[in-house]
């Protein structure tokens, strides 16, 4: 595709022209479909545009036939952002954009082993983790079509947690014929990124709208305006300590963020005011009152939007009541703790420009597109879990990044509050904005486990040698000049999988007869006895033949399982032999243990491995569970289980599932407990014999899983506020999070099942499939927030829990029972009625009598969570 064509395509969606650095791009090949980009520049200068001008030129082609002029070529491509809610956001552009080209636009963020099918689609929105987890499915063969992958803010490959990930899917694209375009807000060194990316850097400061930074000075009631030079000033580079003279003095008394807020406001600006914290934002929303400077129709407007806002939840939480009063005033705040559709609300609010002012935590300014006029930045500083530390100059840069909205400011404002006069050198060296440099984050044990065992399952590795090959290739090898470092972290990790079960060697000897005349090390071949007497033999009779797991050898080099390893009928010598070395013969034994690094031992997963890669979760997490999962039935055994005397402790097996869920790492951090509590939940933990209590992260594991066991209980989101302090949206995120781990823990169960873990406990009729049925029952019941005698019902789409109980209060217990009691049904859960019937498929043609709009009152359109 040529220019020509590109801006054709762009014009339809209303671009006339291109911004400088977007041209910039295109001067500098960005239409070559092998080409690599970095791009660097300000926050909404137009990086998105940048990212569609790339994927426009490899999913359109021209064909003279069709009367827009374009069909799609077949070829595909990913748009990867950081967080879910900005691939909703830009899900919804794009369709609007580009579905009239016959584009099919397409988003993955839901479950990692989902069924989807994404081949049909041409431009697919996800974040790095779902890439990650799709790279290595087996029927994902339309990866292949993928020929452009845009990364928006792909200096998150810094970030601590998640960037290891975002690496080693970078690492494996830069392998392949795809263009990569990456993203960037200014970084310190962006360049090294290009360099080892192989690509183009393009760096720009050009900014839709000028942009004046500032100091509010509390003290003086006054902002003052700097440039880069004044910085230089300030700080005595010149030599010299001019005085610089305010742009704008306030003259009122109090000195007060309003002050700025009401100024901006007054002059039709709007302005968003970043606080360090949710507590900050929503004390800082309260303070101000600008109902007089709203109009009539704006006052009706957020009226309006105040009472929808308290009717998102079933009952509205204290949160809600505070967001609902402030918006009445102009004023909202905006953070992780609300509620997602509160959120929706509070942006587009803002967006119309009836919400004037927004008090928000820093989250707001990574990616949402919320532009105003004066970005002011309240706290500098934030708690970090040990103590106050500066917030990256990257982030206020992004943060003020967001003043200036094209066509309505004849300028925006960055102003940061000076708290003390002693700390105006340092927040001008903010306000000037030097970017930090990013680092690599692969080193990471976490993402390490999962990459590892994640493609041996895949079978994109296969070996050590492979592995240490990859290790080559990313960005950690570049910046530290060596790879050698990560080496040990990777076989530290691999011994871990091993141990843990998650991986074995793939010693492929089909025919086990071969081994029958090898009594010594010499008998073995070459490949094994490479591996010196330092691997132990076990011999595993299982479905009546011998699998090898691990050899040894004493130390006369003689075979240490004797003669008897093909021998069927010797179960007692068998047995002798298996004391000391472990039930199942597959454990390693890590002090005689060394890894075989060559390329041609190769590794395979084990079917507890498979669960683990599939189901996206932390090896270290399945370990929890898997351990979890076998303690419980110990407990069960020790207690002379017996099913129907013991349901009553139904609850407390449920709260022990729901801790070992609550420990994986993919739910911390855990709720925080206070040394008040602290006494009351060991004891708790001690009577349910979890004796985990030593370490404080476990105690804290324990409390999230008491608000799981509660809302799994149908505590209210109110009673979970209360009880909790956890508002609706950490809530929310919460569930999401333990439901997946849930569904993992299911996966987790049956591949033990299938490889005989469970078989000791087999002797105690029924408790296998009691431990079972409360796992599998889970799922639903955290998704929904209901109790077990739910599950059938929860099972039917549109339900929700709420109208779930009420059919089950009314004695509809079953799917069979709603197909038998149809009008009794939408009695009382009214019109939803008929699309549940749709659902199960049952005809509901005689109940059309039934007026659905006057039963309207008795049935509660809301669902909660
Ligand atoms: P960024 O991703 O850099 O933060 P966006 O891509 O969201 O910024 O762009 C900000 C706004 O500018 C969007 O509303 C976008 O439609 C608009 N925009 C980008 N490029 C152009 C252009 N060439 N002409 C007109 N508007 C543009």
């Amino acid at each position: 595709m040529n220019e020509k064509y590109l801006m054709n395509v762009l014009s339809k969606n209303g671009i006339k022209s291109l911004r400088p650095p977007q041209k910039k791009v295109l001067t500098e090949g960005i239409l070559e479909k092998d080409k690599n980009f970095i791009i660097s520049i300000p926050t909404a200068s137009g990086k998105t545009l940048i990212g569609e001008m790339a994927f426009i030129n490899h999913v359109l082609e021209n064909s003279p036939k069709n009367e827009l002029g374009y069909i799609p070529s077949g070829k595909k491509a990913l748009f990867i952002v950081p967080l879910k809610a900005l691939a909703t956001e830009k899900f919804d552009e794009f369709r609007e954009k580009y579905n009239k080209f016959g584009l099919k636009i397409g988003i993955s963020i839901g479950d990692y082993d989902s069924k989807e099918n994404l081949s049909r689609y041409d431009i697919i929105i996800m974040t790095s983790e779902k890439l990650d987890s799709l790279m290595r499915k087996k029927n994902t063969t339309w990866l292949n079509d993928v020929s452009v992958v845009i990364i928006d803010e792909i200096h998150l490959l810094g970030d601590k947690e998640r960037g290891g990930t975002l690496e080693i899917v970078l690492t494996k694209l830069k392998m392949l014929p795809i263009q990569i375009i990456g993203l960037s807000a200014t970084i310190g060194n962006s360049e090294e990124l290009a360099n080892w990316l192989d690509a183009k850097l393009v760096v720009d400061t050009w900014r839709p709208v000028e942009l004046k930074k500032g100091l509010y000075h509390p003290d003086e009631n006054k902002v003052n305006y700097y440039t880069i030079e004044d910085y230089k000033v300030v700080n005595g580079e010149n030599g010299e300590n001019k005085q610089i003279k305010p742009l704008k003095n306030f003259g009122s008394s109090k000195s007060e963020i309003s002050n700025l807020i009401v100024d901006c406001v007054k002059n039709s600006g709007s302005c968003l005011v970043f606080c360090s914290s949710k507590r900050n934002a929503v004390s800082e929303a309260k303070k101000n009152d600008l109902a007089k400077y709203l109009t009539n129709d704006e006052q009706g407007e957020l009226n309006n939007l105040s009472s929808e806002i308290l009717n998102v939840l079933e009952k509205p939480s204290k949160t809600c009541e505070q967001l609902s009063e402030c918006i009445k005033k102009g004023v909202a705040f905006h953070h992780a703790g609300l509620a997602m559709k509160q959120r929706k609300l509070v942006e587009e609010g803002f967006r119309k420009r009836i919400i004037k002012v927004i008090c928000c935590t820093p989250t707001l300014s990574a990616g949402l597109n919320l532009p105003c006029r004066r970005a002011i930045i309240r706290d500098t500083k934030r708690f970090d879990g040990k103590g106050f530390s500066n917030i990256p100059n990257m982030e206020i840069q992004q943060c003020i990044g967001r003043a200036g909205r094209p066509g309505l400011d004849p300028y925006g404002e960055g102003i940061i509050v000076v708290k003390k006069s002693s700390e105006v050198g340092d927040n001008l060296y903010m306000l000037r904005g030097k970017p930090e440099e990013i680092y690599s984050n692969i080193s990471n044990k976490k993402t390490l486990r999962i990459f590892i065992l994640g493609s041996i399952f895949s079978g994109e590795i296969s070996s050590f040698g492979e592995l240490k090959q990859f290790m080559k290739n990313t960005f950690y090898a570049v910046q530290y000049g060596d790879y050698e470092k990560i080496v040990e972290d990777i076989r530290d990790e691999v011994i871990f999988l091993m141990e843990n079960g998650f991986i074995e060697y793939n010693f492929d000897f089909d025919d086990s007869d071969n081994f029958d005349n090898f009594d010594k090390k010499e008998d073995f071949p070459q490949k094994i006895e490479n591996k010196g007497s330092k691997i132990e033999l076990n011999l595993d009779d299982k479905n009546d033949e011998f699998k090898i797991n691990s050899i040894s050898f004493d130390e006369n080099g003689n075979l240490m399982t004797g003669k008897n390893k093909n021998n069927k009928n010797n179960k007692n010598d068998k047995n002798n032999n298996k004391n000391n070395k472990g039930k199942n013969g597959k454990k390693f034994n890590y002090e005689e243990y060394e890894l075989i690094e060559d390329a041609s031992t190769t590794f395979k997963s084990t079917k507890l491995g498979n669960a683990t890669a599939q189901q996206y979760i932390d090896p270290l997490s399945a370990k929890y569970i898997s351990k979890g999962i076998k303690s419980i039935f110990e407990m069960k055994i020790n207690n002379k289980f017996e099913i129907n005397q013991n349901t009553e402790n139904i609850g407390d097996i449920e709260q022990r599932i729901i801790y070992m869920i609550c420990k994986s790492t993919e739910l911390r951090p855990s709720l925080r407990v206070n040394k008040y509590e602290y006494d009351d939940l060991v004891e708790e933990m001690i009577s349910l014999k979890i004796y985990e209590y030593e370490d404080y992260d476990n105690i804290c594991a324990y409390k999230t899983s008491k608000m799981i066991k509660d809302w799994i209980n149908e505590a209210s989101e109110l009673e979970i506020h209360e009880k909790y302090g956890v508002e609706a949206g950490i809530l929310n995120y919460k569930i999401e999070q333990v439901k997946w781990i849930a569904h993992a823990t299911r996966e987790i169960f049956r591949a033990l099942e299938l490889s005989g873990a469970f078989e000791e406990y087999d002797s105690v009729k029924g408790l296998k499939t009691f431990i079972k049925r409360i796992i599998e029952d889970l799922q639903l019941r955290i998704e929904y927030g209901a109790k077990s005698d739910l599950v059938e019902l929860l099972g039917v789409k549109n339900l929700g829990r709420v109208r779930a109980r009420k059919l089950y209060d009314a004695n509809i217990k079953t799917v069979a029972d709603i197909g038998t009691n149809r009008e009794f049904v939408i009695k009382t859960i009214g019109k939803i009625g008929y699309k549940v019937f749709d659902e199960l498929k049952i005809p509901y043609g005689d109940l059309s009598i039934v007026d659905a709009d006057k039963l309207k009152s008795t049935s509660s359109d809301k669902t909660e969570g």
